[in-house]
């Protein structure tokens, strides 16, 4: 019995996983259940395991394919919200990190996967700055009496709130601190001094970049990194 899953084959697995860690089957009952369906043993354990572990938001090391992936965890969104899904996308980024160091490659499709379910958590920052600056790029192709008109309409508005969930990364402070040491000062990009002191130490003001973003599996090496001037790192991103 190959690894090859059907979506019928990923369903039962969401299914009987979900049974095995609510104690309505035994862990053995399960995988049983789903070699009956053509499933091989160790992969309907695996599914099972994997289900346990997005649950619980832990790291796990065996792999299921981008299908399987996406099946769970937009199911895990279904059956219980953002209660579920916020730490089912923990345990895969965790699963995705681990996996890449080990085999060395990138998960692209995966990790799209992931970043779309990220949506469905409600407002991540990144997915909220995206769309403000659509808007305000649609705002840029109205007429200037256009926009007036609208902001006449609402003289003094308030500002919403919005509560957003960020996903971040543990970066590493020798990382940041050695760049800016080998930095000297000077910006990495453009050659010019950094244009000002901190305050609060008195050293030059730089920002540490990654050239390949993390959130694209970068890693958070020196090599990886970069110290630039406010203005070039600006330039990194939206240049
Ligand atoms: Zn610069
Ligand atoms: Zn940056």
């Amino acid at each position: 019995m190959a690894n090859v899953l059907t979506t019928s084959h990923i369903q039962s697995a969401y299914s009987i996983a979900s049974q095995v860690m609510d104690q309505s089957l035994s862990l053995k009952q399960g995988v049983a259940q789903l070699v009956t369906e053509g499933i091989g043993a160790t992969y309907a354990q695996d599914l099972i395991n994997i289900y346990r572990y997005m649950r619980l938001g832990r790291c796990y090391h065996r792999t299921i394919n981008v299908e399987a992936t996406n099946y769970f965890l937009r199911q895990l969104f279904e059956d219980g919200g953002t209660e579920y899904l916020s730490p089912a996308i923990n345990a895969t980024h965790q699963h995705i990190d681990y996996y890449e160091r080990h085999q060395k490659l990138t998960l692209h499709r995966k990790r799209r996967v992931v970043a779309d379910l990220e949506h469905l958590l409600g407002g991540s920052v990144i997915a909220h700055q995206e769309t403000f600056e659509k808007e305000v790029h649609a705002a840029l192709a109205d007429s200037s009496s256009a926009r007036k008109a609208r902001l006449a309409a609402r003289p003094h508005v308030k500002p919403e709130r919005v509560v957003l969930t960020s996903t971040m990364f543990v970066r590493n402070p020798d990382v940041v601190a050695e760049t800016l040491h080998r930095a000297g000062g000077v910006c990495e990009e453009c050659d010019q001094p950094a244009p000002f002191t901190r305050k609060s130490n008195g050293m030059p003001y730089l920002e540490v970049h990654h050239k390949i973003r993390l959130a694209d599996g970068g890693l958070d090496t020196l090599e990886n990194a970069v110290a630039l001037c406010p203005n070039c790192h600006r330039a990194s991103h939206y240049g």
